[in-house]
């Protein structure tokens, strides 16, 4: 956590803005909008936005040439939509269903739940930022 103060400090932020810009989570990193790679191969000289981001949101945008953060956002959203389907096949389990499993599988299947609604919750939060983006671009009247 030292080394996320520190780096928080540098760009100016103050410690209680810790959530990450795209899914909600703790941000840890910071995003560079557009990526710090892609200006620096194209040798432009360009102004970077500097947002807090979660370590998976971050790396999973690299390098994509995503210039917008409601694009990003999108982005993240169809990536996260395929990676966590796989926790869709236990949310079917009930409360007394698990009651019923013993020891490793309860915690397993808790465990996947778990994951599933912290899935859930990014994505809620991924599409919040897409509907506020659209939302700006609205006329105002
Ligand atoms: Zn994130």
């Amino acid at each position: 956590m030292k080394r996320t103060n520190k780096t928080y400090k540098k760009y100016g932020y103050v410690e209680h803005t810790y959530s990450c810009v795209y899914c909600g989570e703790l941000a840890d990193t910071l995003d560079h909008v557009p990526p710090v790679a892609i200006s620096a191969n194209l040798d432009l000289e360009m102004k970077h936005m500097v947002v807090p981001a979660c370590r998976e949101c971050n790396s999973t945008l690299h390098d994509k040439f995503l210039l917008r953060l409601d694009d990003r956002a999108e982005h993240l959203l169809n990536r996260y939509k395929t990676k966590y389907k796989k926790h869709d096949s236990t949310v079917a389990w009930d409360e007394d269903e698990i009651e019923e499993l013993s020891g490793h599988l309860k915690t397993y299947i808790r465990g996947c739940q778990h994951e599933y609604q912290r899935f859930r919750d990014r994505i809620d939060h991924l599409r919040q930022r897409i509907r506020l983006s659209e939302h700006d671009l609205e006329p105002l009247d």
